[in-house]
């Protein structure tokens, strides 16, 4: 039993998606997007406004998964910093990966607003503050690596993470201008509405269940229906499961937690982030928070294997507000919810064909609100016949992460560690506070 109802705070305040029914009866098209989070939004909009007929499908409905119930951290660049991301490219290749990256939001806020989407959107910059000074250091070298490469990165001293976040419990940290916030639901059902405006058809509530080819063509079928087309895309991330073995093993699978405080009264609340970036620290298991626009405090961290979080996981997300913000105990909490995070091994996401006509991206590492608007794109490009080579991303083979079977209890065990490395970390830290000789 948790202390409030499990319900994403994004569900009550979005606004409504098109209607969409589930697919009924045999339909053609000239491409199928299995998924309709980012990834299969984006994809299926830029193939309509290149005048392709496209078809999602999509299991449940739209924005349940994680595009729908994410942080609206709109973050540039991958989990990898671009120098490490070049050595294991090499220059050329991971250049690319990088500046196709980095560019994410430019894609996301560029479609907000030629869609004419409304989901809060802000680019006020994303903030990473630093827990220790070894954290900083390492930020401190990541701010010159993006600005060698022309991004408008700086590294913060600890007043001005203080000043920024309206927390007291960072030594530092980096500013990157790039990034920003959206809501995430809404931003979801605002590219659904496009695409249908481009022409494009959803169908929720029709999980593709079998995958065939036939005659020259691909051909799904769902509980209701089927539909056959020269081009399939599978955008199912972390909840491939149901679709793709095969795809699936090259995933581990990390739950995600939210909660939300009510609105914070005005004083107080013009004390914490008050210019609208939103930040993400750097604790192993690290935690994400952004006001909104109601006023609320909304803290991510890494959540429960469970099928609900129980009282203990929920009072634990609570802890982690008061640590970083104890002006704030005393407001109550008002929504939580979570939902899974695709992790690869090389923490890149990929993108894969895995037959002539079956395209795939996915594994965002956390980072898939501008990295998954992009692979849209990418894997659009390439379904229209773009060169790899003219890309600006990799196409890479299928590689199942070794002794999958085993990954969940390896990332149960991961979380558990790291939960102890972090805790171990907090207790020197107080403890360094509290000695007679810190200067
Ligand atoms: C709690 C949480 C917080 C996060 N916070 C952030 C953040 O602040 N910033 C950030 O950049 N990233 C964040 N992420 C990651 C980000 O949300 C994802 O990387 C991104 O949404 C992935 O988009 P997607 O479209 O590939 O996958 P999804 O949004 O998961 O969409 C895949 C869709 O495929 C559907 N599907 C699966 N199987 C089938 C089938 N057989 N037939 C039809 N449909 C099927 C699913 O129902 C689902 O809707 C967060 C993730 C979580 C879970």
């Amino acid at each position: 039993m948790s202390p409030v109802p499990l319900q994403s705070l994004w569900s009550v305040t979005a606004p409504a998606g098109p209607a969409c029914s589930a697919l009924a009866g045999a339909q053609r098209a000239q491409a199928v997007v299995v998924g309709g989070g980012y990834t299969g939004l984006s994809a299926a909009l830029h193939l309509a406004e290149a005048g392709r007929d496209v078809v999602v499908l999509e299991a449940v409905e739209l924005g349940e998964r994680a595009s729908g119930i994410n942080g609206g951290q709109v973050i540039p660049g991958v989990k990898q910093d671009p120098d490490a991301v070049e050595s294991m490219l090499g220059p050329d290749a991971g250049g690319q990966l990088v500046a196709t990256a980095a560019a994410g939001p430019d894609l996301v806020f560029d479609l907000i607003a030629r869609h004419g989407i409304q989901c809060d959107a802000t680019r006020a910059g994303w903030i990473q503050p630093a827990t220790s000074e070894a954290a900083l250091a390492q930020l401190a070298r990541r701010a010159e690596q993006w600005r060698r490469r022309g991004a408008a990165v700086e590294v913060l001293s600890r007043s001005a993470v203080l000043r920024l976040t309206g927390s007291a419990r960072y030594c530092g940290g980096l500013l990157d201008r790039r990034g920003g916030t959206v809501q995430p639901l809404a931003y979801v059902r605002g590219l659904a509405h496009a695409l249908g405006r481009a022409g494009g058809r959803i169908y929720t509530r029709s999980p593709a269940v079998r995958l065939g080819r036939a005659g020259g063509a691909w051909s799904i079928e769902t509980p209701g229906g089927s539909v056959s087309a020269p081009l399939i895309i599978i955008a199912t991330d972390a909840y491939t499961h149901a679709v793709s073995d095969e795809l699936r093993r090259t995933l581990v699978l990390v739950p995600s937690f939210q909660v939300a405080t009510a609105p914070i009264p005005a004083p107080l609340r013009s004390m914490i982030l008050p210019e609208g970036q939103a930040a993400s620290d750097t604790w192993h298991l690290l935690r994400y928070f952004r006001l909104e626009p109601g006023g609320r405090l909304v803290l991510g961290t890494r959540g429960t294997f469970g099928p609900a979080p129980t009282t203990r996981d929920v009072q634990y997300h609570y802890r982690a507000v008061h640590e970083i913000f104890p002006q704030l105990r005393g407001i109550a909490f008002e929504y939580h919810w979570g939902g899974l995070v695709a992790m690869t091994r090389d923490h890149l996401p990929h993108l894969h064909e895995l037959a002539p006509g079956l395209l795939a991206g996915l594994g965002y590492n956390g980072r898939g609100v501008a990295m998954a608007t992009v692979m849209g794109r990418l894997l659009a490009r390439r379904a229209l016949g773009a060169p790899v080579v003219e890309l600006g991303f990799p196409v890479t083979p299928v590689l199942p992460v070794p002794f999958h079977a085993l990954s969940g209890i390896g990332a149960r065990a991961a979380i558990q560690y790291l939960r102890f490395i972090d805790g171990f970390a907090r207790v020197y830290e107080r403890a360094i506070a509290r000695a007679p000789f810190r200067t």
